[in-house]
């Protein structure tokens, strides 16, 4: 029985006739350089790729950090050094305002906010720049 997969598909599970529209998707879409990296795959696989931003990264005693707040296109290469940042700055925001973290929290999320919006609109760009789709 087909399974229908909403965000990703595995290696070897494309059809044949998949695979073929993806090459052609290829051929039609993409720069020479990334053409030939989709026809040279023995196996494809699909992965959605998303843009996710929270308007805010905290509520009452909740933090967001890493993927669960951001999630910026791949091609930055910076979502691990993203939430490794975020679990920084929130441990130092807590570490310096331990008895006052109620009103530490919008600085901390401004600062956070700030530079993951920014992650996003640059790889936004990137992808555009790239023949990788739009803005
Ligand atoms: C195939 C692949 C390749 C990637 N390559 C790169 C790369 O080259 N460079 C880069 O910067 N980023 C890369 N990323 C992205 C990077 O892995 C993530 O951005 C990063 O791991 C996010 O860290 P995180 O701590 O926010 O989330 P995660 O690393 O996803 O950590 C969340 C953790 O929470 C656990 N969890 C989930 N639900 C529960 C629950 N209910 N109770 C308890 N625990 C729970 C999960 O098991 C997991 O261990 C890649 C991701 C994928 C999938």
């Amino acid at each position: 029985m087909k399974k229908k997969r909403l965000y990703a598909v595995p290696p070897t599970f494309l059809s044949n006739k998949t695979v073929s529209d993806l090459h052609q998707l290829a051929d039609n879409e993409l720069p020479k350089i990334l053409k030939d990296r989709v026809h040279q795959m023995e196996n494809p696989f699909v992965q959605v790729i998303v843009d996710l931003a929270v308007p805010k990264m905290y509520s009452g005693h909740i933090a967001l950090l890493g993927d669960a707040a951001f999630v910026v296109r791949p091609h930055t290469a910076s979502r691990t050094a993203k939430a490794y940042r975020d679990a920084i700055a929130l441990a130092n925001c807590l570490y310096c305002h331990k008895g006052d973290i109620d009103n530490e929290w919008p600085h901390w999320n401004d600062q956070q906010t700030r530079e993951a919006i920014h992650l996003v609109q640059y790889g936004k760009q990137l992808a555009f720049r790239s023949g990788l789709g739009r803005i």
